[in-house]
C-alpha cells in the first residue's frame, strides 16, 4: 500500500497498521453499497490487473468477465497507456478549457471521434463520465431548443429499464426503480418513460415484428399526450445494460428514429457501453442499428477506464444553431474545470490506436459472436431461461419456470449464489437482479470465453443440486 509521503511519521506508522481493507470498510462509501452485509464483509480489494485478469490482496488471481465495469476494453496494466499518461502529465498536466483556451490532445481526440463516429456528430463536449455525458446532452438539447426559439419544447422520453447515471438528471433518465428510493426526483416535470424493448419480456404469442410496432406505436402515443411541441428527445441506449442486457426487436431504433424526425425530436444515443468496440464497432448506432443519432453519448471504453473521461458528440445542425451569438456578451455558460483535460484525452488517443493496431474491433466481433453461441449451450439448465445481447454483452435471466419466466424466488438468492460460485473458480461475473451479465475486455480469447461459461455453468448446476 502506498502513503503519501508527506504524512507525519506517526500518521504513516497508524494508517500502515491498518490495513486497506480495514480502512475501506470504515471510510468509502461504495455505489451500490449492500449495507445489510457490508459492515461484516468489507470490500475485496483488487491490487493488481494485468490482461484478462485481477488480483486480490489475498493473492487469489481472477478472469475478469466483466472489464472493470464495462470499461477496460484494451485489457489491464498496458504500459503504453501508462507511458502516455506520464508523458502528458510532465508535459502538461492541466491547463483550463473555459472560452477560447484549449490543449493538443483535447483537439487531436475531438477530431478523432468526429471522423470515427457516425455521419455529421463533428463536435465534441467532454465530461468526466457517462452520468456528466448525459446531463451535458440534456443541458444542450434545451439550450438548443431554447435557441431555436422554442423553450417550450423540453420533454425528454426515456424507458423503463434504461440506466443513464448517477448524477441527478441523469438518475432522472434512468427508468430502473430500484434506483429511485429516498432521492428527490429531479426532472419530473420534464423526464418521462416508455416501455423498455426487451424481447424476452414480450408477450410469449406476439411475434417480435408485432412487438417492435407495439413499442413504436406506444411511443407515438406517448408523444401525442405530451404534445410534439414540448417534447423535444430520446433517449436510447443500443442494448440496454444494466437494466440486463435487453435487446430491442429487430428495425427498433430505426422505426423509434424515424418517428422522432417525424416530430422534430432529437435522438440521443446513449453508447456509454456500446462503443469502443463493445459490439464490435466504434459506434453501434450506425454500423449495427442503421441510426443517426443528433446526440451521442460516450464514456467508459473511450480510455478503457485508465482514467475518467466522458464525450458528449453533437451534429453540425445542432452546434450551428447553439453556436449562434445570443446576444452581444453572452456565452454558452456550461463549464467543467475538467472538460477536456489533457491527461484523459491523451489516454483517449493512444486507447484509440492500441485499438486500431491490434484490431481490437474485428477480434471483439470474431470472439463476440462465438460467446454468443457458445453462452446457448447454458439453456440446457432448467433454471436458465434465456441468454442474449451482442458482441461481447451478454445476459443470462434465471427463472423458476421456463414456460412462464416466472423468476425464482428472491429468498433463494439464486444470483448470489451462482455469483460466489463463479468467483470460487476463478472468475469475476456481474450479478444483477435475477441474472449474471458479461462484458469482458476485448482482448479475451475463445477458451477464456469457455472458461468463464464453464464456471457459471458449474455455480448454476451446484446451485441447483443444492436446493
Ligand atoms: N450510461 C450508460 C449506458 C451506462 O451504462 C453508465 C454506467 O454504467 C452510465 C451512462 C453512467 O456512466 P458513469 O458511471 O461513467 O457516470
Amino acid at each position: 500500500m502506498t502513503i503519501q509521503h508527506n504524512l507525519g511519521a506517526s500518521e504513516r506508522t497508524r494508517l500502515n497498521s491498518r490495513s486497506a481493507w480495514e480502512m475501506d470498510r470504515d471510510h468509502v462509501l461504495h455505489p451500490y453499497a449492500d449495507f445489510t452485509t457490508f459492515a461484516a464483509t468489507g470490500s475485496q480489494v483488487i491490487e493488481k490487473a494485468e490482461g484478462m485478469f485481477v488480483t486480490d490482496s489475498t493473492g487469489q488471481r481472477f478472469l475478469d468477465g466483466i472489464a472493470g465495469l464495462w470499461c477496460v476494453n484494451i485489457g489491464h496494466g498496458r504500459r503504453e497507456m501508462a507511458d502516455a499518461i506520464a508523458r502528458q502529465v510532465l508535459d502538461m498536466e492541466y491547463y483550463n478549457p473555459f472560452g477560447a483556451s484549449t490543449n493538443v490532445p483535447a483537439a487531436e481526440l475531438a477530431a478523432r471521434l468526429a471522423d470515427l463516429s457516425p455521419g455529421s456528430l463533428n463536435h465534441v463536449y467532454y465530461t468526466c463520465g457517462g452520468s456528466t455525458a448525459n446531463d451535458a446532452a440534456i443541458r444542450i438539447v434545451h439550450y438548443y431548443f431554447a435557441m431555436r426559439g422554442q423553450p417550450g419544447k423540453r420533454k425528454i422520453i426515456s424507458r423503463n429499464n434504461a440506466y443513464h447515471g448517477a448524477t441527478y438528471v441523469a438518475a432522472g433518465l434512468t427508468g430502473i426503480h430500484g434506483t429511485k428510493y429516498g432521492f428527490s426526483q429531479v426532472g419530473e416535470d420534464f423526464i418521462h418513460h416508455v416501455s423498455a424493448a426487451d424481447c424476452y419480456a414480450k408477450p410469449m404469442d406476439m411475434t417480435e415484428d408485432a412487438y417492435r410496432d407495439f413499442l413504436v406505436a406506444e411511443f407515438e402515443m406517448r408523444i401525442e399526450q405530451l404534445g410534439p411541441q414540448n417534447v423535444a428527445a430520446f433517449i436510447a441506449e443500443p442494448i440496454m445494460g444494466a437494466g440486463g442486457v435487453l435487446v430491442a426487436p429487430k428495425g427498433y431504433h430505426r422505426a423509434m428514429q424515424a418517428v422522432c424526425r417525424r416530430h422534430d425530436i432529437l435522438y440521443i444515443a446513449d453508447e456509454v457501453v456500446t462503443a469502443f468496440g463493445r459490439l464490435g464497432e466504434w459506434f453501434a448506432s450506425d454500423r449495427i442499428y442503421e441510426t443517426q443519432p443528433d446526440i451521442l453519448v460516450s464514456a467508459k471504453g473511450i480510455t478503457s477506464g485508465y482514467i475518467p473521461l466522458g464525450a458528449t458528440l453533437i451534429s453540425d445542425e445542432i452546434h450551428a444553431v447553439i453556436s449562434r451569438p445570443q446576444c452581444e456578451g453572452g456565452v454558452f455558460a456550461m463549464g467543467l474545470t475538467y472538460s477536456g483535460h489533457p491527461v484523459a484525452c491523451a489516454a483517449a488517443l493512444t486507447n484509440i490506436a492500441i485499438m486500431e493496431r491490434e484490431q481490437l474491433l474485428a477480434h471483439a466481433a470474431r470472439v463476440g459472436a462465438y460467446l454468443q453461441q457458445r453462452a446457448r449451450l447454458l439453456l440446457k439448465h432448467d433454471i436458465v431461461g434465456d441468454v442474449r445481447g451482442g458482441g461481447l454483452m451478454l445476459g443470462i435471466d434465471f427463472v423458476a419456470d421456463k414456460v412462464t419466466r416466472q423468476p425464482l424466488p428472491a429468498h433463494e438468492k439464486a444470483t448470489e449464489k451462482i455469483f460466489k460460485g463463479c468467483v470460487e473458480r476463478g472468475v469475476i461475473v456481474r450479478p444483477v437482479g435475477n441474472r449474471i451479465i458479461l462484458s469482458p475486455p476485448l482482448i479475451i480469447t475463445e477458451s477464456q470465453c469457455d472458461e468463464i461459461l464453464e464456471a457459471i455453468s458449474g455455480s448454476v448446476a451446484d446451485f441447483m443440486a443444492a436446493r
